[in-house]
């Protein structure tokens, strides 16, 4: 998977979990360690966070972008943390050119930091935080197909070092998380079904999801989390993507992250 001088980088989605990740350890906490140094070092990061919703897509534009703290009542230690790699203002003019010339249009956004559904798994990934890094929005009120066109007219990106990164959860649904990190069946099903679909590059089943699989619905109430999966997907060159990590944490959290060449 290491991404050689002259290929194109894969693209990237993972389930970032709850912000205490970090603190808390395990197997998916000890995946993303690992996928840093297993995918190889990108010019920089363009990440797609599920936590930065704007109604008309956006990136952060900021030279140093602020690590923000957007969790409530969490562990002290994980406010103290910090992730303080610099952005990249040039990228982000090249990101709104490109988006514009697709037709979706990009605001540049100064202010904007690094949300936990960026630096959490950037932290892990990459902890020196030397790799410039910024966000692009999510519009929950899109749907899949925009996000899919969304990185399909970012995926030149790749050929230039860039990983993009895409950051959710495989399941998200807070109502139904659990104490220990064994799924019920509706989840595990989901998740087969997502490890699956992915696998043998059913991009049209993936769009159409919440009618494609029987546990669509109860996976993504909401679906701000599975959303950035499809702007990894649209960057692919193809859509047959690999599973890189299969699991849960908190019961029903799917924590399943995958890559696409
Ligand atoms: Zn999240």
């Amino acid at each position: 998977m290491k991404a050689s001088p002259a290929a194109p980088f894969p693209s990237v989605f993972v389930s970032h979990g709850a912000p205490s990740l970090i603190l808390e350890g395990g197997a998916a906490c000890d995946f993303l360690s690992a996928l840093g140094p297993k995918l190889g070092r990108p010019k920089a990061v363009l990440c797609v966070s599920a936590h930065w919703e704007t109604d008309a897509p956006a990136v952060s534009g900021a030279a140093r972008p602020e690590t923000i703290h957007d969790f409530y009542g969490f562990p002290a230690p994980l406010y103290d943390m910090r992730y303080p790699a610099p952005g990249s203002p040039g990228l982000a003019q090249r990101v709104k050119a490109m988006l514009d010339k697709a037709g979706l249009g990009c605001a540049i956004d100064p202010q904007r930091g690094l949300d936990h559904g960026a630096w959490v798994p950037m932290k892990l990934m990459y902890p020196q935080a030397e790799i410039p890094v910024l966000q692009l929005s999510i519009q929950q009120r899109q749907g899949p197909a925009h996000h899919l066109k969304l990185g399909q007219a970012l995926a030149s990106l790749r050929d230039e070092g860039v990983l993009i990164l895409a950051s959710g959860s495989a399941i998200h649904n807070l109502r139904e998380l659990g104490r220990n990190d064994r799924p019920e069946p509706w989840a595990a099903e989901f998740g087969a079904w997502l490890d699956r679909t992915v696998t043998s590059g059913d991009s049209d089943a993936l769009v159409r999801y919440s009618d494609a699989s029987p546990q669509g619905v109860r996976a993504h109430p909401r679906d701000e989390h599975f959303l950035p999966l499809f702007v990894a997907l649209g960057a692919a060159a193809n859509p047959k993507g690999t599973a890189l990590f299969s699991g849960f944490s908190h019961g029903n959290l799917g924590m399943h992250s995958y890559a696409w060449a």
